[in-house]
């Protein structure tokens, strides 16, 4: 994208590539948001209006915030993320201005994706017990979803855990009214991710990733990712055990021919 809002945001640039599985997620987010954000002129000629709202939902960890930040780098749009819970929380007071803020940025930056991580914070189902704080906040989503016009060239993509803890109205037509889900990595998927988190490393011959692929079931994109480092980590240890006496005394040329070994990921 052309910039992040924030700070956090790390500044390499990621692509689709970068995608383990979720083949078909991916097509189909980048048809109801990076087509309608490049070509909005597509849209008015089938004469149907872009979505303003997608709701991404599955477990933590399998990409949900990797693929709202690589849609937005993909469609050169700004990209404004907004935490669930940081606007309850860190806002508190000022919850409803704080939205109106970004919607209002966002919009006059266009095309741009707001991206509301765990909406489910700042949505609950209001027959539920909440607090007037939360409603007044739901009340002021719901309506800056329904202010936003087709010449704004916004979209938001909100991304819960919990698909059935948030207020229905938010998935009335208009407002979040396609749905995806971004399911934990199947075999295939999981060979796929750790094939990109172990991309730079110096892997020895004997290392097997489909081998991995097969016996880390249950495993998601984080935890894989989290897998490689550690394998990393655990070379840097054998070769460089060391560590702690003297950082300046480090010999740092053994890691040159170090390889990161299938006992390095199995331990
Ligand atoms: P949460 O609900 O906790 O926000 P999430 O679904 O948004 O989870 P991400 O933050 O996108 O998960 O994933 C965390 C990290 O795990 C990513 O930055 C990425 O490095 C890695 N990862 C997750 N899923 C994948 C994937 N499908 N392919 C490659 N890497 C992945």
């Amino acid at each position: 994208g052309k910039r992040s809002e924030d700070a956090a945001t790390p500044t390499t640039t990621l692509t689709y590539e970068d995608v383990g599985g979720l083949r078909n997620q991916v097509h189909r987010i980048r048809e109801m948001i990076e087509l309608p954000l490049r070509h909005p002129q597509i849209f008015e000629r089938l004469g149907i209006d872009a979505p303003k709202g997608v709701l991404l939902h599955g477990p933590p960890g399998c990409g949900k915030t990797l693929i709202a930040r690589i849609i937005a780098q993909e469609s050169d749009a700004n990209f404004f993320s907004v935490s669930g819970p940081e606007v309850v929380h860190k806002f508190y007071g000022e919850s409803e201005a704080h939205l109106r803020k970004i919607f209002e940025e966002a919009a006059r930056k266009g095309p741009s994706i707001i991206f509301m991580d765990e909406i489910d914070a700042i949505a609950p189902r209001r027959d539920k017990v909440v607090g007037d704080v939360e409603k007044r906040i739901v009340a002021q989503l719901l309506a800056l979803m329904d202010g936003l016009t087709r010449r704004q060239n916004l979209i938001v993509i909100a991304a819960t855990n919990l698909p059935n803890a948030i207020d229905p109205a938010l998935r009335r037509p208009g407002r979040f009214d396609r749905e995806l889900g971004i399911p934990i990595p199947d075999r295939d998927g999981r060979l796929e991710i750790l094939e990109i988190h172990s991309r730079g490393m110096p892997l020895d011959d004997d290392v097997a990733l489909p081998q991995l692929a097969e016996i880390t079931h249950g495993f998601v994109g984080a935890d894989l990712e989290a897998l490689c480092r550690e394998a990393a980590m655990s070379t840097l240890r054998r070769v460089l055990p060391d560590i702690g006496l003297s950082l300046d005394e480090m010999p740092i040329d053994r890691l040159a021919g170090a390889t990161v070994g299938m006992d390095d990921f199995i331990t």
